[in-house]
């Protein structure tokens, strides 16, 4: 094999955290050092001046830093007292954490179906979801619209059907962190946004992480009182149940220095976007951004016919090309969520699009000769 054909089909990463671990080596090397030194593992300097730093990047008042995205949705319904016969409204067409920490503790997650043009939350469904809760005798308590793929939910619309109710609601941008909504950045809507550092996300560590992102005095005051055992005074002072969900300070240092370079990654993402939509809006259903949205590409996700789409992910498999499928289940079909109710009138939009969509590699070091080379992969095996 000549070197033009080995690179032909050399395995392309689907998210590449080693290229940016290159870019950034020698600043996350002292970041980790100085923690090293100084020994603070937990809620150490670093962890505040994160905080800090994340809150003037998106304009929430209140940074509240935590181990996981799922301990941040935790936290914050634990911090709002939600529990058994309170329903908690959710996509069904999402990461299973949104939705389980609403069952986890004891209240009634209600599925409600998303828009085919965003994949995100439909206002029509989430109606019809608060009246299938109050028929069944549940307490509508809370609202978790996701920023599914990186693109923003439509929290005007959501705010507006929320409001008639009273109820919360809780942003899960464990994707869409770092986007923009009329202007406005991720983590200022609702009453609170929980985010993920997860690796893979567009703002990740290098291991678990999360957020909680707040302008309500109180609720900050709280979760930060359940990050850490429900303290009061002090740990040893206890006023409610808690958790132990702090953030590492080494976590912490990583985030400050990839924070700095996150605007620009931001861009990239953009560029890679922009390129596929041009190279493949004629072959497939490619995704829009609406009018006063910005999107981080947290995933760029395809729709395909029913039936094509498998055939698509063998033939880039065996040129060395990952793809996924988010999500192959929706939360209402898995076994762990299935007794769980939905909207009445079903989840339609949900049922069909989880047999179409398609992710192909995205990240902010996707270069241009290896995006051409899916593009073509791409193109060849829609018969293009
Ligand atoms: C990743 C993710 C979470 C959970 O984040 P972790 O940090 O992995 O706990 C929650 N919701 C959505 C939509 C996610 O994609």
């Amino acid at each position: 094999m000549n070197q033009h054909a080995r690179l032909e089909t050399a395995p392309i990463p689907f998210v590449d955290v080693a290229a940016q671990r290159r870019r950034l080596g020698d600043a996350i090397d002292k970041a980790v050092g100085r923690v090293l030194a100084h020994c603070q593992f937990l809620m150490g300097p670093e962890v505040f001046e994160f905080e800090q730093k994340l809150a003037a990047f998106c304009g929430a008042k209140h940074v509240v830093s935590c181990a996981s995205g799922t301990d941040a949705l935790i936290m914050t319904l634990m911090a709002e007292a939600v529990g058994p016969g309170d329903a908690v409204f959710c996509p069904s067409f999402t990461f299973c954490a949104t939705a389980e920490a609403a069952a986890l503790l004891g209240a009634t997650p209600v599925f409600v179906d998303v828009r085919t043009d965003t994949f995100n939350i439909d206002p029509e469904s989430l109606k019809r979801a608060v009246a299938t809760a109050k028929k069944i005798g549940l307490r509508p308590k809370a609202v978790i619209p996701v920023d599914l793929f990186g693109l923003p939910a439509d929290h005007d619309a959501v705010s507006v059907v929320a409001k008639e109710d009273g109820l919360f609601v809780l942003d899960d941008a464990a994707q869409g962190f770092g986007a923009t909504y009329n202007g406005r950045k991720i983590g200022t809507f609702g009453h609170a946004t929980a985010t993920s550092f997860f690796p893979a996300k567009p703002l990740g560590c290098y291991g678990d992480g999360g957020a909680v992102l707040t302008d309500d005095d109180a609720l900050a005051g709280r979760l930060r009182s359940v990050r850490i055992h429900g303290q009061g005074k002090d740990k040893y002072d206890n006023i409610r149940i808690g958790l132990t969900a702090r953030l590492d300070t080494i976590q912490a240092a990583v985030l400050i220095e990839k924070l700095k370079i996150f605007p620009d990654e931001i861009a990239a993402r953009n560029r890679v976007a922009q390129r596929y939509a041009q190279a493949l809006g004629d072959v497939a259903i490619v995704p829009q951004v609406p009018e006063g949205y910005t999107s981080v590409w947290a995933q760029y996700t395809l729709r395909l016919p029913a039936g094509r789409r498998n055939a698509l992910a063998e033939a880039l498999k065996a040129q060395g090309i990952p793809t996924a499928i988010y999500y192959p289940i929706p939360l209402h079909g898995q076994v762990a969520y299935r007794h769980f109710p939905a909207a009445e009138g079903g989840l339609p939009v949900t049922d069909a699009i989880v047999g179409q969509v398609i992710s192909l590699p995205m990240h902010a070091y996707l270069d241009e000769p290896t995006q051409d080379r899916i593009v073509t992969a791409v193109r060849r095996a829609l018969g293009r």
